[in-house]
């Protein structure tokens, strides 16, 4: 049997201070395999983001343990962990985070550039890594000239155009209508056919159901075994 691509074992986080102190996690444990891509649902406040940010090395949890290609990360200092990032994990924030003073297609270059490619290699790669999000056309705008829907587009094609072997995208559709929608995660879907490969998907949008391998349900820090018991609550929160 392959490694399991990313696996999560028993996490627990907190976060805040003092009196505003949540436990956002109290042991969760997944796995994503090569080929899935698998959706992670659940009520707003329940932990998606705070998972998601733990698989993506991009915080650091209060115990358990992350494995990816199932070498433990346990002990790796910021910049193992940035590297780790780096050569694993395209990472779709949900408030995009791109560079304002950048364009475009600098926003995209930019996870090239610090991955060490050559300067055409990386103009290249970031022109069709924006075409695939249906934005060459805006490649020399700035996020402000671009509306919500185009700057999240900007921000998938930050996360794929490294073709890393796992994606982790944080409602990746949630400023998109019905027709991009379905173009992204079409393009994630293909992303994720590929056996070396996995997508992870936190949404609260059911159009995306019919794109998912597997459905992990999340409440109040904890992964729901079986099926959940009121979807229709689930999906219709933000
Ligand atoms: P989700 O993405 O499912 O909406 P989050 O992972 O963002 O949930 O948050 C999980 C819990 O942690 C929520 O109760 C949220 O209010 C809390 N939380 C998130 N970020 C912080 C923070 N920086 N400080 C304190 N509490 C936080
Ligand atoms: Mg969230």
């Amino acid at each position: 049997m392959t490694e399991p691509l990313l696996e999560a074992d028993n996490i627990v986080q907190f976060l805040g201070q003092g009196a505003g102190r949540v436990q956002a996690l109290k042991g969760v444990s997944l796995s994503l395999d090569g080929g899935e891509l698998v959706l992670l649902m659940g009520p707003s406040g329940s932990g998606k983001t705070t998972l998601l940010s733990i698989l993506g090395c991009l915080m650091t949890p209060a115990s358990g343990s992350v494995r990816i290609g199932g070498q433990s990360i346990s002990g790796a200092d910021a910049e193992a962990l940035a590297k780790l990032r780096r050569d694993h994990i395209g990472f779709v924030f949900q408030s995009y985070h791109l560079f304002p003073t950048l364009t475009a297609e600098e926003n995209i270059r930019l996870a090239l550039d610090v991955r060490g490619q050559s300067s055409r290699t990386a103009v290249r790669a970031a022109r069709d890594a924006l075409a695939m999000v249906g934005l060459a056309h805006k490649r020399k705008s700035f996020p402000l000239q671009l509306s919500g829907g185009e700057q999240q587009r900007v921000a998938i094609a930050r996360a794929i155009v490294g073709n890393t072997r796992a994606i982790l995208a944080d409602e990746p559709t949630g400023a998109l209508d019905a027709e991009n929608g379905q173009a992204i995660m079409t393009l994630l879907a293909d992303i994720a056919k590929d056996r070396s490969r996995a997508v992870l998907v936190v949404t609260h949008d059911p159009r995306i159901l019919p794109f998912a391998n597997r459905i992990i349900h999340i409440e109040d820090g904890r992964i729901i075994e079986g099926e959940p018991t009121s979807p229709a609550k689930r999906v219709s929160n933000s």
